[in-house]
């Protein structure tokens, strides 16, 4: 079967990408929008500008998701959906979330003018607040409408400055929606559009990545319980130092990984807190937390227990008390192999080089693959970087990467 080319204009959406990038706090260069800040309500407002110029019919929710709709012939179909994110962290990039939005407007558009017109409705969703900023949640919107957070819990968040999510969504105009009717969508499938925010693709001179599975995160708080006392007085038999048993547990944690037998887990202690934290204090306290992720589920329980294991046996052989507490413990998801194909069937049917590969990073699509069947489509982003004003992809790999998604939305519509 032929298609026609698609008419993608790269210069369009460089020059969009640009535009929102001015959306942004200071100091520049780099993007700074965290949700529901004035540079993040400027650019939803300034996105739906663009969505209605298209014809989209824009609709947000409750949480601030944003859905514009390009209606199909049978709109009673389940409708075929692409999106993510346009909230940024602190001093970042600006292709990071965008790339997926903006790329997924110009699809849109190509589709249009190249005279097609879908059977099932075509649908973006911008998703609220992916990045953890001002909750310390990440992924709130998808989370939320995949039913994985609660209409109370997401209303009593408060940020720093003690401002809760109530309060913040009223101001951005979207305290009339009830948290209770946010009813998931049916989709009959999500892709998503992203930068890799890894070096693999462009080492191997990659245009596509069909994404198969993303990583999930657990997150454990941990606190050792000792006794304080002075580092000169109190004799080495008599100690109960607290830190000296959180160190212990951080090389059990680091070993529990390297052992799991799959590169895919991966562990980390990235900060720590010691009480009463002097140099010549024996540390009565130490508190750490630990993010665990693995594609596979059952294996990241099973290195969580063999460290939550390894922490008791520590505690007890150093007369220390131990308080283990999960933070969150997100499901892994496995992507739709029927999509995954078709991402690279259309990749070659261009003449564009790609690879299966796995997100190790996680993004909405891992909430929404609990609605429906989802894929993601990476492209290459310059040495890897990614949440900085270095983040880069070049007009053509975008273009590369909105070819294949148009391609995979029309087959999907069609
Ligand atoms: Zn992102």
């Amino acid at each position: 079967m032929s298609h026609p080319l698609l008419p993608i204009h790269r210069d369009r959406i460089a020059a969009e990408l640009a535009d929102l990038a001015t959306f942004s706090d200071p100091p520049s260069p780099g993007v700074t929008r965290v949700l529901f800040s004035a540079p993040d309500l400027a650019a939803r407002n300034w996105l739906q500008g663009r969505f209605r110029e298209e014809g989209l019919e824009v609709r947000p929710d409750a949480v601030g998701n944003l859905f514009a709709r390009w209606i199909g012939e049978d709109p009673d179909l389940p409708a075929v959906a692409t999106g993510s994110h346009i909230d940024a962290v602190p001093h970042s990039g600006c292709f990071d979330g965008t790339v997926g939005v903006l790329g997924a407007l110009e699809a849109f558009r190509a589709l249009r003018e190249s005279g097609f017109q879908p059977k099932r409705s075509l649908e973006i969703v911008v998703f609220s607040a992916e990045e953890p900023t001002r909750f310390g949640i990440s992924c709130l919107g998808s989370r939320a409408l995949a039913g994985r957070l609660r209409p109370e819990d997401l209303e009593a968040l408060r940020d720093e400055a003690g401002t809760s999510f109530a309060e913040l969504r009223e101001g951005a105009g979207l305290g009339h929606l009830p948290l209770a009717e946010l009813a998931p969508p049916r989709y009959a499938a999500f892709l998503e559009l992203h930068i890799e925010q890894g070096p693999l693709l462009e080492r191997e001179g990659t245009a596509i990545g069909a994404v198969e599975a993303i990583a999930a995160p657990a997150a454990y708080r941990i606190r050792w319980e000792g006794a304080a006392g002075h580092a000169g007085t109190l004799l080495m038999p008599d100690r109960r130092d607290a830190l000296a048993g959180a160190a212990e547990g951080i090389l059990a944690v680091e070993r529990a990984a390297k052992e799991s037998g799959s590169c895919d887990t991966v562990a980390t202690v990235g900060q720590i807190a010691v009480s009463p934290g002097a140099l010549n204090s024996v540390a009565g306290s130490a508190s750490f937390g630990i993010d665990l992720r693995d594609i596979d589920r059952a294996r990241r329980e099973r290195v969580a227990s063999a460290i939550h294991e390894a922490f008791e046996e520590i505690a007890r052989r150093r007369h220390l008390e131990l308080a283990w507490e999960a933070i969150y413990e997100d499901p892994p998801a496995v992507c739709d192999p029927g999509l995954v194909v078709q991402i690279l069937e259309s990749a070659g049917r261009f003449g564009l080089r790609a690879r299966r590969m796995i997100s190790r990073a996680y993004h909405d699509s891992l909430f929404l693959a609990r609605l429906c069947p989802i894929a993601m489509i990476f492209i290459p982003c310059r040495n890897g970087r990614s949440h900085c004003p270095e983040e880069y992809s070049s007009p053509a790999e975008i273009e590369a990467g909105v070819r294949v998604l148009a391609d995979c939305l029309r087959g999907l519509a069609s």
